[in-house]
């Protein structure tokens, strides 16, 4: 079983580490998806994890606090920093890069792409519960169709931490990580009282997309590693950018090439350019999903069937509790029973209409940047003009397939003066490259100016891709653990 622990006083630190020799341990700062493929497949139980928040509340959220200067504004709540990170609020829908999105023109990432496919997605599939999956992407009549599942109950970290032999710190805020003639160290606040400095056998940065390129370009500031490398992280940032037209049609023509959900189905239907679009004119991955609504979703019924499906084993209290806030009303119950079967897969859903959602591929482009300043996280973030040219293809495309009505009302958007919503995938800022002047990780994620520090998060990634990172996370975080349980033979 894990042990929680957090350090109120200096006396409860000395405690620790009189019984734990540091130098002995794996630390890893963050306690997340990343952090969790670690833990599982290292093959030591010699492991700490750091994490800076503590249990999650879903009364008040941590969060991120930033201040957005681009015209691409990121959420607060697309992070999270509480003992399971972001998988305590994430949906948990899964997809592969394809070879095109994890490399784009970035040489390096071909070897370390050709082992994800090879090996760790397969692994990466299993770890999120999903026996002999295979990532399906095919031509559909000039688009390219991906289908991108969904957990029936997104994964919640902390439930697997606590099964396994680890030590976990809680409120420990590290605060740079470097190397001297002693080892390698991190810097640590616990509960915002005292800062210790520990030297550890390894180091990993697995805190997140964002914190963990703050947290290098910080070490290289402060003089923790040499040389300052620090100006090149932080920019190149990139997300998925989202955008909603609801409402978008309530009928589709009949030859469509477009799958609608008709039952309840988890799995997204993604549409993309076809791939000789895409390599003709050099257009990226950026996918559209339809999304549908069904007559009733809004309603406290509709929730109810919702939250009976999540906590199965909770159902009479959710039906119970609905009647006393709601009183008995036959015709209502009647309406949770019909919801249900339809998550169930036993009726249809009836259909009001279908929303129309964009995932669009972000560019990596070196003025986009995430970085702290007096204390706080600024983001400057703007979507490129090749952002727009692809989104506009493809949005021209999709509305040829419709009926002059829909046509005439969506053929002009103007996305420039649009609303982009983010994501919360969090992509790039830490620059993996052949010259060891220009790069600041290697193909293994080891700080190159380290011998003993390395990086697993999203913040690795040289370029975005449109889909969800998570699987990708998590396959490149089992391939650093095997890495690290390889090197020590
Ligand atoms: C609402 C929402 C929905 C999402 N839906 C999806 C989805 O459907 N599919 C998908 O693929 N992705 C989704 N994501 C993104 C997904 O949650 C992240 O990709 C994933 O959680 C990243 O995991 P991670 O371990 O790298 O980082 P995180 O989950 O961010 O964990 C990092 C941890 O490190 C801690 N930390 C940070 N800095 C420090 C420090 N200095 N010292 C100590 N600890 C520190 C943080 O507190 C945090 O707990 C969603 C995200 C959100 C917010």
């Amino acid at each position: 079983m894990a042990n929680f622990n957090t350090f109120k006083s200096k006396l409860d630190f000395e405690e620790f580490f009189t019984k734990n020799k540091s130098e002995s341990f794996i630390a890893i700062i963050g306690s997340g998806f990343a952090s969790l493929s670690l833990v599982k497949n290292l093959n030591t139980k010699k492991i700490i994890v750091f994490e800076k928040g503590e249990r999650f509340n879903d009364q008040s959220l941590r969060g991120l606090k930033i201040e957005n200067l681009g015209n691409y504004q990121l959420k607060e709540n697309s992070i999270e920093e509480s003992i399971g990170g972001s998988s305590n609020t994430w949906s948990g829908r899964l997809s592969e890069m394809n070879k095109g999105e994890f490399c784009s023109t970035n040489n390096i990432c071909i070897n370390i792409f050709n082992e994800l496919i090879k090996t760790f997605y397969k692994k990466s599939w299993r770890f999120f519960g999903f026996k002999n999956f295979k990532q399906i992407e095919r031509g559909k009549n000039g688009y390219t169709e991906r289908i991108l599942p969904k957990q029936y109950s997104p994964m919640r970290i902390i439930e697997s931490l606590k099964r396994l032999n680890i030590k976990l710190i809680y409120k420990a805020n590290v605060i740079n990580v470097g190397e001297d003639y002693y080892g390698t160290f991190m810097n640590v606040v616990f509960n915002d009282l005292f800062e210790k400095k520990i030297y550890f056998k390894k180091v990993v940065l697995a805190n997140g997309g964002i914190n963990s390129s703050l947290l290098l370009k910080k070490s290289y500031q402060d003089g923790c590693l040499k040389p300052n490398k620090s100006e090149l992280i932080s920019s190149h940032y990139m997300n998925h950018p989202k955008i909603i037209f609801e409402r978008f049609f309530s009928n589709l023509p009949k030859e469509s090439p477009f799958f609608l959900k008709k039952k309840y189905d988890l799995n997204f239907y993604g549409y993309s350019l076809s791939k000789s679009i895409k390599e003709e004119s050099f257009l990226k991955n950026t996918y559209f999903t339809f999304h549908p609504i069904a007559i009733g979703q809004n309603t406290i019924e509709y929730e109810c069937a919702d939250e009976i499906i999540r906590n199965k084993k909770k159902c009479f209290k959710i039906i119970l509790d609905y009647i006393k806030e709601n009183n008995f009303n036959f015709f209502s119950i009647l309406k949770i029973f019909y919801f249900l079967g339809c998550k169930l897969r036993i009726f249809n859903i009836r259909i009001k209409n279908y929303d129309l959602e964009y995932f669009c591929e972000m560019l990596p482009n070196k003025r986009n940047k995430i970085y702290a300043h007096q204390n706080s996280i600024k983001s400057e973030i703007n979507l490129s003009e090749d952002d727009f040219i692809t989104l506009e293809i493809l949005h021209q495309k999709l509305v040829s397939e419709f009926p002059l009505n829909v046509r005439s009302k969506y053929k002009d958007i103007n996305f420039r003066d649009k609303k982009f919503i983010d994501s919360s995938h969090h992509l790039g800022g830490i620059p993996l490259r052949d010259e060891q002047k220009k790069t600041v990780i290697n193909a293994d994620l080891k700080i190159v100016d380290s011998k003993n520090i390395y990086v697993c998060s999203s913040s690795v990634f040289q370029s975005s891709g449109s889909s969800n990172p998570t699987l990708t996370i998590v396959a490149l975080g089992i391939r650093l653990a095997e890495h690290l349980n390889n090197l020590k033979k």
